[in-house]
């Protein structure tokens, strides 16, 4: 069998073979006391999970490096041998074995098992096709080319990591830092976006790469390849604007009290972003994701990309949604059982005014609380792009005049919260019952809403959770002529730009 030939090599290697290129080892992070390394290697999740694939195909205009990366410390490329075949199709062939074959020939290039080490393999470069079993390479990026996935026809650099899944087989990148942000940064905003708002964000994405880099231990890399982390699809939007933009800041990231930040972003604030506590509950802890005024985003530009927005849905399908497909199903779900009657705003975030809590109420009287504003956001989101939003039933309370002491309304009111007249005019209230409350000088008596049309509205602005940067307002502060640090400073409150290898992990 041909494993067993790569298993005698990879023994023979830890007696004789020297590393040629690395030169130490290298952790993203690690103990206490250590300092991060320029451009360390990260392990990207591509295909796992319940994504495992039965095989997958790359190709390569200048063959592969075959060969093995470390299971947990190293993350280093071990040479095993070079093969000039242009296409390379991975499979499980069982009991933790990888096969490796030319899918137009058929021919198995290598059957690998799986153990101490993964199987991995690299575009080759010229400049290392000749390298021989036990050679390592540290830097894949500035040595080799870069090969194409099939069929989503991605271009990666680095190496991919392949593992048994169950029947089917896991893929990871193995890319340098530098190289995972020029690959995340033209997919989060457009590389066209002005130059000192992309070498903020790529300050950004390093920061929340190497702040984050734990999130998926459990799996065996670092950071997803999706949303829940950061989008990454590889080098084919890259352009030279995006990629130099990278390289200016290269080894730069946010620091607060000599940590590294959780540099968290979102697509648009709508003019004020929003406390990660109230986002996401519990206390205060980290200052520097505190809300701040947006003053310069202009997210009610005409014909900006969901800055502003309004959706309408009616009782039984919002009932149909949130026991659905809502992001929240499962608190809604058993409880719920009929046609939504009122949606209450219960909390208001105190900083942003985005909704922090509301309570949902069905035609039969049961009611579902929700709380914090990017639960509430999940709640609703089809609806609803962001807390930073209104939700009103589209009737109103009867046109009625009502004379204060130094005030006279006459208008409709929305229902769906509480209004309180008082000697300062009408303002709204919380915790809200749908009702109009007004106090006079014989005590307070209630109105309830009369019914119309019935559909809920959902009207708001911004888009995403709220906290740490917003894209489209550090594109308009840019704009402005704002330098990226600045940028930066006005986001995360209290930050200083640092080197990453001056600071301690
Ligand atoms: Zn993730």
């Amino acid at each position: 069998m041909r494993y067993i030939k790569a298993v005698v090599m990879i023994l023979i290697c830890v007696y004789f073979c020297s590393d040629i290129i690395y030169s130490g080892t290298v952790y993203v992070y690690g103990s206490d006391g250590e300092f991060f390394e320029s451009n360390p290697n990260m392990k990207i999740g591509l295909i796992y999970g319940s994504g495992a694939v039965t095989s997958f195909q790359t190709s390569s205009e200048t063959g592969f490096l075959l060969g093995y990366v470390g299971r947990n410390s190293s993350d280093k490329f071990n040479v095993l041998f070079y093969t000039d075949s242009r296409k390379i199709l991975v499979s499980h062939a069982g009991n933790n074995i990888l096969r490796v074959v030319n899918p137009d020939t058929g021919d198995i290039i290598l059957e690998y098992e799986d153990g101490e080490n993964n199987f991995a393999a690299a575009a080759a470069a010229e400049s290392n096709k000749n390298l021989s079993a036990g050679d390592a390479i540290y830097e894949l990026s500035s040595e080799n080319a870069g090969f194409i996935t099939t069929p989503a026809n991605n271009l990666n650099t680095g190496a991919f990591i392949y593992r048994p899944a169950g029947s089917g087989i896991e893929v990871i990148n193995l890319i340098s830092l530098e190289d995972y942000i020029k690959g995340v940064l033209p997919y989060e905003i457009s590389p066209s976006w002005p130059e000192e708002s992309q070498k903020a964000f790529s300050v950004a994405v390093r920061s929340y790469s190497l702040r984050s880099a734990g999130r998926h231990a459990d799996a065996g890399f670092m950071l997803c390849n999706s949303t829940h982390c950061q989008f990454y699809a590889g080098a084919r939007r890259a352009t030279a604007a995006s990629d130099s933009a990278v390289d200016s800041t290269k080894d730069l990231a946010a620091v607060y009290n000599n940590q590294i930040i959780e540099s968290v972003y979102h697509s648009s604030s709508g003019g004020v972003t929003e406390n990660h506590n109230d986002a996401w509950g519990g206390q205060m802890r980290l200052p520097y994701l505190s809300s701040v005024k947006v003053p310069l985003e202009k997210y009610d530009t005409p014909g900006r990309n969901n800055s502003l927005w309004t959706n309408r849905v009616s009782p039984s399908a919002l009932f149909a949604y949130l026991t659905g497909e809502s992001g929240q199903a499962s608190r809604f779900r058993g409880r719920l059982d009929s046609d939504i009657a009122s949606i209450v705003i219960t909390e208001r975030s105190p900083s942003s005014n985005y909704i922090k809590g509301v309570r949902v109420t069905d035609i039969n009287g049961n009611s579902v609380g929700i709380q914090n504003s990017d639960t509430v956001r999940s709640a609703f989101s089809k609806y609803a792009n962001s807390a930073n939003m209104d939700i009103y039933k589209d009737s109103k309370f009867r046109s009625f005049m009502i004379s204060g002491s130094n005030n006279i309304i006459n208008r409709d009111i929305e229902s769906g919260v509480t209004h309180i007249l008082t000697a300062n005019g009408l303002t709204v209230s919380t915790p809200g019952d749908g009702k109009l409350h007004i106090l006079t000088g014989n005590g307070r008596y209630s109105v309830s809403a009369y019914s119309s049309g019935s559909d809920f509205i959902f009207d708001g602005r911004g888009w995403g959770h709220g906290v740490g940067l917003s894209q489209w307002g550090m594109y308009d502060m840019a704009l402005a002529g704002l330098k990226y640090q600045d940028i930066l400073k006005a986001f995360y409150t209290g930050i200083s730009i640092e080197k990453i290898t001056e600071i301690r992990k």
